[in-house]
């Protein structure tokens, strides 16, 4: 377990590093960003109990706002879209009490600030970032390769979605070009069939 820092609310935000540390390639999966959008997080307790990959470094965050999944709310307790907060292509959006608002400044969020740093120290070759839910897997930025068997793995169409300013899959595609993109998950919990059918579709991206 890595401890990432606290959320506005004071909760804790952390990592689990699986596998390989000294693998070539690098995995992020991120279980929940925005708070009404929970499901992914069965898909990280999943892959976060193990067993690791053996030719992967296996970086796994159940949430990035657990204020947000406390509440029942998009945003974190700010009322900031984490994923309209990072740098790239960052513009303001809205204003506090939006359901979409952008924060005054890029990275103006704890929570946004961890996932950055991550980010930065993992430099992954895929991060899969959980959202709901359109039911399909985002095949407008990311590795195109991954995605397609991805969305063939787990059953999803592949949709070119749009890419919002200030996202967190379009930052990390600047900082570790072609890897992050967005699963949106259909609506409700996954069934434990569902989980396991996802937490498989990442053990092939993390398999030999
Ligand atoms: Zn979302």
């Amino acid at each position: 377990m890595v401890p990432l820092g606290r959320s506005v609310a004071g909760r804790p935000i952390s990592a689990v590093e699986l596998g390989n540390p000294r693998a070539g390639r690098r995995v992020l999966v991120v279980g929940c960003v925005h708070g009404d959008e929970p499901a992914g997080t069965a898909v990280a307790d999943a892959l976060a109990a193990g067993p690791g990959p053996a030719h992967a470094d296996l970086w796994v965050v159940r949430s990035l706002n657990p204020d947000g999944m406390a509440a029942g709310t998009r945003g974190n307790a700010h009322g900031v879209d984490l994923n309209r907060n990072f740098p790239a292509g960052w513009r303001r959006i809205d204003a506090p009490g939006s359901v979409h608002y952008s924060g005054a400044k890029p990275l103006s969020e704890p929570e946004s600030v961890y996932a950055a740093r991550l980010v930065r120290r993992v430099r992954p070759t895929v991060g899969i970032w959980f959202h709901q839910h359109l039911a399909a897997v985002d095949g407008s930025e990311g590795p195109k390769e991954v995605e397609r068997r991805f969305a063939a793995d787990v059953g999803l169409p592949l949709r070119a979605l749009t890419d919002h300013p200030g996202s967190a899959t379009g930052w990390e595609n600047t900082v570790a070009r072609d890897s992050a993109f967005v699963v949106e998950l259909p609506a409700g919990r996954l069934s434990p069939e569902a989980v396991r059918r996802y937490t498989e579709a990442v053990r092939r991206i993390t398999g030999p």
